[in-house]
């Protein structure tokens, strides 16, 4: 039988406040256990939350971000459950009035076909503290430890509504996703530290059927290559199943990226009954026409809006422009090499290439290269005039990575490598190889013409080499040709 696959993604985004979304604790990652939790993230009596209003502001951002309708008054829940990372009993959280409306994230794929998923909400809520458990907690044996660092971060939480279909359009959405609550600036979207976790619900169906399958979820995946590896498991899994004779049965479910295993947490008969309710220390928050004008003119160009400018204005490919526009760091650095290079293509294929293959090696952000825009570009001009050929090209770039000179000219200048565009030179060297080479002189004059173009690359690599390839390829082509066929 055929099946198909039915995928709805939950998505927990950090927002890159200062302070947590109730108190004024700093948000900050990697401090010290329980420095950055104060009363009101401790739960102590008495406490009342205030709302962060740059929390709000970041999630009508978000809103405005996917085309979607903003809640003008939403308001806040008690999700109620028991847990020794949520000290107050009960998470802070939105259900019945969220910020976020429903709205849309258009995803391209790898065949250039493009798919709109559609967004069902997003809602506000404060993140809960962590479990670290023995052999995490200061060395601790059969000890856990709670942290509440993270206790009351804001979150913004995106539900999508089933709308994709297998683990490659899961994959474009959550980098699409990421891509625009980075351009937003609305969360850090360091993945690695939590800052965006997927949930992914996963149903398979007969081909053709129209009635959704039992879904599973599976939680908290923060890589997506660890996302597509679970979507892969799992459909494999229910289609085992039930081809087997066997039916899913609707659970919440772990995966392990590290090991590759996965496994059921709980069932849904083992689901909590939250008993939600509004929260009575918090009023219903109310968006007035003139904060949501002002932030709409704060927003900035948007990642589709940015490709599709990238394309008229520097006549990229599709896929190119896809790639440069996909974060804002990687957009900027483009737009800067381009202004110091005057030249889109070279600048796109040396970011893409040379550039991106140094980053990817050594773990570096492209916002923390040691090549900046102003020095690749000041290569890339050096390419364009012929003071330096392409291959040479590489070998400036690496010094330049290394750090020893801080322009493409310094380079240059230290190490020699201007190419070689003096007639003479060139001559003089040519003869050489050809008076070195006298039978393959031979061969080629005896072969037919349409044989010779080939033959001929053999001549322009000696001719390179014994230039160390500095001479210019273009000329060193010409010469030789007159020499030969002449
Ligand atoms: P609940 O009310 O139990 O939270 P929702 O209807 O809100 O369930 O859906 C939660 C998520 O699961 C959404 O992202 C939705 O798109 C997805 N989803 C719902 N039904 C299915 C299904 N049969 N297969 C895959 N995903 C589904
Ligand atoms: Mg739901």
């Amino acid at each position: 039988m055929q099946w198909e696959t039915v995928i709805g993604l939950e998505i927990h985004v950090q927002l890159a406040t200062n302070t947590k979304i109730f108190s004024g604790a700093a948000t900050a990652f990697g401090a010290a256990p329980n420095t950055q939790a104060c009363a009101v993230d401790l739960g102590l009596p008495g406490i009342l939350p205030v709302v962060n209003e740059e929390a709000i502001n970041m999630a009508i951002k978000f809103g405005l971000g996917i085309d979607a309708e903003i809640n003008k008054v939403n308001v806040f829940e008690r999700k109620n459950y028991f847990y020794p990372d949520l000290p107050k009993g009960y998470q802070t959280t939105q259900l019945e009035k969220p910020i976020v409306g429903a709205g849309h994230v258009d995803i391209t794929l790898a065949d250039g076909s493009t798919k709109s998923i559609r967004i069902h909400h997003a809602h506000l809520e404060e993140d809960a503290g962590k479990s670290l458990h023995e052999g995490s907690f200061n060395g601790e044996h059969g000890m856990s430890g709670i942290d509440l660092n993270r206790a009351g971060t804001p979150l913004i939480e995106i539900v999508t509504e089933p709308d994709i279909r297998n683990a490659e359009e899961a994959v474009a959405f959550a980098k699409k996703l990421h891509s625009i609550v980075t351009t937003l600036g609305i969360c850090d979207g360091d993945m690695s530290q939590g800052s965006m976790r997927f949930d992914v619900n996963v149903s398979v169906r007969p081909t053709g059927q129209k009635a959704f399958g039992t879904r599973t979820e599976t939680k908290n995946l923060n890589s997506f290559k660890f996302m597509e590896a679970a979507i892969l498991k799992e459909v494999e899994r229910q289609i085992d199943l039930i081809e087997d004779g066997g039916t899913v049965i609707q659970e919440t479910r772990l995966y392990n990226g590290d090991t590759g295993e996965a496994r059921s947490m709980r069932s849904k008969e083992e689901a909590n009954d939250y008993r939600y309710f509004p929260c009575p220390d918090l009023l219903p928050i109310i968006i007035n026409d003139s904060r949501l004008e002002k932030l709409k003119a704060e927003m900035p160009e948007m990642p589709d809006a940015k490709k599709a400018r990238f394309i008229a204005d520097f006549d990229l490919s599709d896929y190119d422009a896809e790639i440069l526009s996909a974060d804002q760091a990687t957009a900027n650095y483009f737009e800067a090499t381009v202004r110091a290079s005057d030249d889109a293509k070279l600048s796109a294929n040396w970011i893409m290439g040379e550039l991106s293959r140094s980053l990817n090696q050594n773990s570096i952000a492209i916002s923390a290269s040691p090549v900046t825009a102003d020095m690749l570009g000041g290569l890339i001009k050096r390419i364009k005039d012929n003071t330096i050929s392409g291959k040479i090209a590489k070998e400036v770039f690496e010094v330049l990575w290394q750090g020893e000179c801080s322009t493409a000219d310094a380079v240059i200048e230290k190490k020699g490598l201007k190419q070689v565009t003096d007639t003479g030179a060139i001559e003089a060297m040519i003869n050489e190889v050809l008076a070195n080479n006298a039978q393959q002189v031979e061969n080629y004059r005896a072969a037919e013409k349409d044989k010779r173009s080939k033959m001929i690359g053999f001549f322009v690599g000696q001719c390179m080499k014994a230039s160390k390839g500095k001479a210019n390829p273009g000329m060193v082509n010409q010469i030789l040709k007159q020499k030969l066929d002449g």
